[in-house]
């Protein structure tokens, strides 16, 4: 099996917004979700940590995130705006947790943090020289998703101190910083001022979630390195979560990477949220998209895998041969047949996103 670098999962969340423990196997972890009934997608996880080890994932960015703010669009956690923030932040809070929640699984072997490009050269030889890889941790870069519980630019130095090596801007709906998936808008005025810190820092730009207008800002901005960690194509699923090719074509201007997501939603037009079924959205619509940069850009340079398979929804919302992490792997045949050769494979899976993040990271701290 080939290694892959999944540039999009929310592991702390599960335990700190869903009790959810991912150092147990996939099968333990959903049979102990029989009988939960608050969210859909209980008994139907597809990550799990020793899932990742199977599915030889020696690296992932993973997320601090807090849905916060009364406009935020998917149910916030934290709502409140009338507290007196920055001093008192639940979004702020519920990130700081999710740090201890890594620091935790650090401290037992489970994951291991990476900060510099050293780490990362130095884990990526440890998966590519070990005989198993059951034992291994899973290297987690941090990446925040929705700048909202970060209080101002002039803190971003404690983020990066906590190992926060990519930021996406906004998540759904206006936040503080930009307008986000399903409202126009552009960068706000700390939206600005957080970018020259973020370039300062070496923290990469993930335009993820920005708004058409605040991505286009974003871009003429930033100067450093940017990607799109999880995201499709809007000319195959055509509302605003996808990127239009305009927008795929200036992050492959940037030597940008695209991360391939897999909620059905993003997949196909076809799928209508909370009434499709799995059964009628083969895995293989998921490899049109991966064609579609690649006509853009010419080549397979820019195509890299963002699953998103723990944000909020579990093989309810999947295409239907996708039951677990592992199953993106089916991918591969899907490109072979259709004439990419193992070396474009391989980028695709793993080397597209080595090579970005060895290029992002700062050399030593
Ligand atoms: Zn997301």
């Amino acid at each position: 099996m080939r290694k892959m670098i999944d540039a999009h999962l929310d592991l702390a969340m599960n335990l700190v917004f869903y009790d959810r423990d991912i150092t147990a196997s996939l099968a333990d972890m959903n049979a102990a979700e029989e009988g939960f009934s608050d969210q859909k997608f209980r008994t139907r996880g597809t990550v799990t940590l020793p899932e990742m080890r199977q599915a030889q994932i020696p690296v992932c960015l993973a997320t601090l995130l807090a849905r916060s703010g009364p406009e935020h669009r998917r149910a916030p956690s934290y709502r409140r705006s009338d507290l007196d923030f920055p001093l008192v932040s639940g979004a702020y809070a519920s990130c700081w947790a999710q740090r201890s929640h890594y620091h935790e699984l650090e401290q037992r072997g489970e994951i291991r943090q990476l900060r510099t490009r050293q780490d990362l050269e130095s884990h990526w030889q440890q998966w590519k020289v070990a005989e198993g890889t059951e034992s291994l941790p899973v290297g987690v870069i941090l990446s925040v998703e929705g700048a909202d519980p970060i209080h101002s630019p002039e803190t971003l130095d404690e983020w990066f101190d906590w190992g926060v090596r990519a930021i996406g801007l906004a998540h759904y709906g206006q936040g503080r910083y930009a307008a986000g998936t399903g409202t126009p808008g552009g960068l706000t005025d700390l939206g600005r001022s957080l970018l020259p810190e973020m370039s300062r820092l070496g923290i990469a730009l993930d335009v993820t979630h920005l708004a058409d207008d605040a991505m286009a800002e974003a871009f003429d901005l930033y100067e450093g390195p940017v990607w799109a960690s999880h995201h499709n194509c809007r000319a195959l699923v055509d509302w605003d979560r996808q990127l239009t090719d305009g927008q795929i074509t200036r992050l492959i201007d940037r030597d940008g990477v695209i991360g391939l997501a897999f909620d059905a939603v993003m997949l196909h037009p076809s799928w209508e949220r909370g009434v499709s079924q799995p059964d009628s959205l083969p895995i293989e619509w998921a490899a049109d998209h991966v064609d579609h940069i690649c006509q853009l850009a010419g080549s397979t340079r820019h195509c890299g895998i963002g699953t998103d398979l723990d944000g909020g929804y579990g093989s309810e919302q999947t295409p239907r041969e996708l039951k677990s992490i592992q199953d993106v792997h089916r991918l591969e045949e899907i490109f072979s047949k259709r004439g990419y050769t193992d070396e474009d494979i391989d980028a695709i899976f793993w080397g597209n996103w080595l090579r970005k993040l060895l290029d992002s990271l700062p050399e030593s701290i």
